[in-house]
């Protein structure tokens, strides 16, 4: 935790053990100073306590995540063991989906409806990770079981179920494969791609279309850049006269950003016509402002050259046109308008509940 220095010169340090929730030496200094010097193996050091706090291993959502004026973000919404390290990346995840639709609502830019989409969005998306931060916990046990170890073992026998794993032979091999099984499975917790940028909003204030389609992808792992609406933007180097720039961040900068491609006139028109506060358009493809090196963009728009792209100040797509449309003022204009266009892609209630 830093002190006087950082890393090996620190010299104020976090120790995390487990405990029963009823135990009464967990709130003991002594009794903790004692368990530092074991795990160390330094009976005379030096330790002053300077906090003991505790956290619960539970899995918990709040039913709703709005109560008139009041919103819940982050662990007051939910809460779920740190294997995934998933609790503050929901948190962060909830303000940024809600802060620029309190943001349009109070300017008046918004109505209220707007913001019930903040749970319709977020919620779902704290449900999988409550569940899969619990999954993960659970699988540290399933190491220990496969290297033979278990809390009754006495640390003779601990050592002997360990030194199997070095043993020649049949017994050694089973082992080896076991405990590789195992620590394989642990892995997707620090492969957890799709959950930490893939989440997707499915209902709320988007207008879906083609539906992405995620059946046979591992919903942990397995991340898939694409602009659909709901979907955080994909990734893309663009160059600016000889500067690098991703599509993420020219998405970042607090309001609407329409992304076009070479045909993408009638857009930048209807951009100019509706007049949003901060909305910005950015053409992109030969010729244009922004340059896409190679077919990369062009594939995860997921759109012509004639159509559009609208990403919402969270960098979630909001819309997209495939290509031309008759009224693109009006289409852009009804697009721009989520209020309008708040869908209810399922009840709340229907959401499972644990
Ligand atoms: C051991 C551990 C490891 C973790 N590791 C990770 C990780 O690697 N990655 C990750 O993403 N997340 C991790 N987390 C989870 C992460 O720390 C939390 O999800 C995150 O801090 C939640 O942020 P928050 O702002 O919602 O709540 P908090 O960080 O709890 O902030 C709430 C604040 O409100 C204050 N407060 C409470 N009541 C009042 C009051 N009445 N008046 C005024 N102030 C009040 C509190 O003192 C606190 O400062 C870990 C958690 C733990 C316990």
């Amino acid at each position: 935790m830093g002190g006087a220095d950082w890393g090996q010169g620190a010299d104020e340090w976090v120790f995390s053990l487990a405990a029963t929730p009823d135990d009464p030496a967990t709130f003991d200094d002594e009794y903790t100073i004692g368990r530092v010097r074991a795990a160390l193996g330094i009976d005379d050091l030096e330790v002053r306590v300077h906090q003991i706090s505790h956290w619960r291993l539970e899995s918990v959502l709040a039913d709703r995540y709005r109560f008139g004026r009041v919103f819940l973000v982050g662990d007051a919404a939910h809460r779920h063991p740190p294997t995934g390290g998933l609790g503050m990346n929901s948190a962060i995840g909830d303000v940024h989906n809600l802060c620029w639709k309190l943001a349009a609502v109070l300017a008046s830019e918004a109505n209220d409806s707007l913001l019930i989409s903040y749970e319709q969005e977020r919620r779902p998306v704290a449900l999988r990770n409550s569940k899969q931060s619990l999954a993960n916990f659970y699988q540290h046990g399933e190491i220990d079981a496969a290297l033979g170890l278990s809390a009754d073992l006495s640390p003779a026998a601990g050592w002997e179920a360990v030194g199997e794993l070095f043993a020649e032979g049949p017994v050694g091999d089973a082992k080896r494969e076991a405990v590789g099984r195992a620590a394989d499975d642990k892995g997707r917790e620090f492969r957890a791609q799709n959950l930490e940028i893939g989440y997707t909003y499915t209902g709320g204030a988007l207008v879906a279309d083609a539906a992405f389609d995620p059946s046979g992808l591992d919903e942990v792992c397995e991340y898939v850049a694409g602009a659909w609406p709901g979907h955080r933007v994909p990734h893309a180097w663009l160059d600016r006269r000889g500067e690098q720039v991703s599509t993420v961040d020219l998405a970042a900068r607090g309001s609407f950003v329409l992304f076009v491609g070479t045909e993408g006139d009638p857009w930048v028109a209807a951009a100019e016509a509706i007049d949003h506060p901060g909305l910005a358009v950015i053409a992109v493809g030969r010729g244009c402002a922004y340059e896409a090196p190679g077919d990369r963009w062009a594939a995860l728009r997921g759109v012509g050259p004639a159509g559009a792209v609208l990403v919402r100040p969270d960098q979630h797509v909001a819309w997209r046109s495939e290509g031309r449309v008759d009224d693109p003022t009006g289409t852009l204009s009804a697009a721009i308008a989520l209020r309008t266009r708040t869908t209810r892609c399922r009840l709340l209630s229907e959401e499972p509940r644990d």
